[in-house]
């Protein structure tokens, strides 16, 4: 029966366990509609064989998919947390292939034939990259900060001020981490301004740290006041109390060229005097989900003795993609081509226009009925908590159709194969052109013009 349902030769391919699943799944939901106590009884049609083994076909459908599927990134947000943050260079792709397929010298120094670690293939690029005397990488930036914190500050007193309190989006919040650290956090200054006497106060005989956060995801504007880093270097020297910034994104290139200020990089953080920083792998670094520590040695040494740092470790899928996007960045020039973060943050305008223009023509050409669609300029964002209020030129396709309200519209183009993510303005569909790669435009056209209304 369900054969002769699941028509395509793809049915005897059906693992025993799936359609077993997916029969169970079917005929369960019957027998609860039938039992019960509200509501009316189903329709007897839907019961027959006929009608129930079409269900477990369904369901079998959707069980053979993978969970976990290739999205077209047509929102705009470049560094989209909830669809991958950062797509990995080339080089990162072809890493983890080559080092994965099969085993590669994760924790063994070819050259001696001894054991070795698996930060050593990180910690020479991210000094040289930084300027940092010592590196390390963890899970990603939530655990660099749990690290930091329970390596340097447990027990003891964590200053910070009111004003970067952050929460993060999927619920990183600063004061529940430094709680779980058991650090005590001793906040200082308000909301929107903190001095530098604030921080001075604050101190006593058992503080750890002076710790300075990145804002992120906003900004505070109008009657504010912030501390620098470099003031809250020389304070900490007085006093011999180190100093860590959490960056957040932590670019590794000046994004200045690209219009796009706000962000320092690692360099410009150690520079300024900070003893340890803080930073993800996968904003605008633009490589795997990571978190980045770098500093002066005798700081990296303790964080890396600690215990936790086993708990918190990388794999080495995340190893050989972070070392092949790191090695991008030796050419901060090229880099700013091979990182797909990086380029679409700094693609000209105009370039972006070509694309929705070539966009608009396939669409044109493919005589898709109902379909309408006309150029329009938008900004885009680059998310991850990363440039909150820069606001990127970017050129949008706005897709109508005759049959098709825009949610609607949003709803199939999300439910398409791979599913396309637009944003929805003013009851119009948009298609940002600025996250929808030149290779995916002839993709996004057919599913397009195969909206069938
Ligand atoms: C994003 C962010 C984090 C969390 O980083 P993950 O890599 O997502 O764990 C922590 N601190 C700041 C300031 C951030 O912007």
């Amino acid at each position: 029966m369900i054969e002769s349902i699941c028509s395509d030769e793809s049915a005897e391919n059906v693992p025993r366990l799936v359609l077993l699943e997916a029969t169970r799944r079917v005929l369960d939901e019957a027998r609860r509609s039938i039992l019960s106590p509200s509501g009316p009884l189903p329709e007897a049609s839907t019961l027959e064989h006929s009608a129930l083994a079409m269900e477990v076909a369904r369901e079998v459908e959707g069980a053979m998919k993978m969970g976990l599927r290739k999205v077209i990134n047509a929102t705009g947000v470049v560094l989209h947390t909830n669809i991958g943050r950062s797509p990995l260079p080339r080089s990162a792709l072809d890493a983890v292939e080559s080092a994965c397929g099969g085993y590669c010298n994760l924790e063994y120094r070819l050259d001696d034939g001894v054991r070795g670690t698996r930060q050593e293939h990180l910690e020479p690029l991210l000094c040289a990259l930084t300027g940092a005397g010592g590196a390390m990488v963890v899970n990603n930036n939530a655990a660099a900060v749990l690290l930091v914190l329970r390596t340097l500050a447990r027990g003891r007193e964590v200053i910070v001020s009111r004003g970067q309190l952050i929460e993060i989006g999927g619920s990183f919040r600063l004061p529940d981490i430094m709680h779980e650290s058991g650090a005590t956090l001793v906040e200082v200054g308000t909301t929107n301004r903190t001095r530098i006497e604030d921080y001075r106060n604050a101190i006593g005989p058992n503080t750890a740290l002076i710790m300075k956060i990145h804002q992120s995801n906003f900004r505070i504007v109008g009657y504010s006041e912030d501390v620098s880093l470099r003031e809250l270097v020389a304070v900490g020297k007085q006093q011999f109390i180190p100093v860590v910034e959490d960056l957040g994104s932590g670019s590794l290139v000046d994004l200045a060229p690209s219009g796009l200020t706000g962000e320092h990089t690692a360099r410009q953080s150690l520079d300024g005097g900070a003893d340890l920083v803080t930073f993800s792998g996968d904003k605008l670094l633009g490589g795997p989900q990571a978190g980045l520590i770098v500093g002066s040695i005798e700081y990296v040494d303790a964080v890396r003795k600690h215990p936790l740092t086993r708990a918190l470790r990388v794999g080495k899928m995340t190893v050989a993609a972070l070392e092949a996007t790191l090695r991008e960045y030796l050419d901060p020039e090229s880099a700013r081509e091979s990182v797909p973060a990086l380029k679409m943050l700094s693609e000209p305008e105009s370039s972006v226009r070509r694309r929705a223009r070539r966009l608009k023509r396939r669409i044109d050409s493919s005589g898709a009925a109902g379909v309408t669609c006309r150029l329009t300029d938008e900004v885009s964002r680059a998310g991850g908590g990363s440039l909150p209020t820069a606001e990127i030129p970017t050129c949008c396709l706005a897709v109508t159709h005759s049959g098709l309200s825009a949610p609607d519209l949003e709803k199939l183009l999300r439910g398409s194969d791979p599913a396309v993510l637009p944003r929805v303005k003013d009851d119009t569909v948009l298609l940002d052109m600025r996250t929808v790669s030149d290779d995916e435009v002839a993709v996004l056209a057919g599913i397009i013009a195969s909206i069938d209304q």
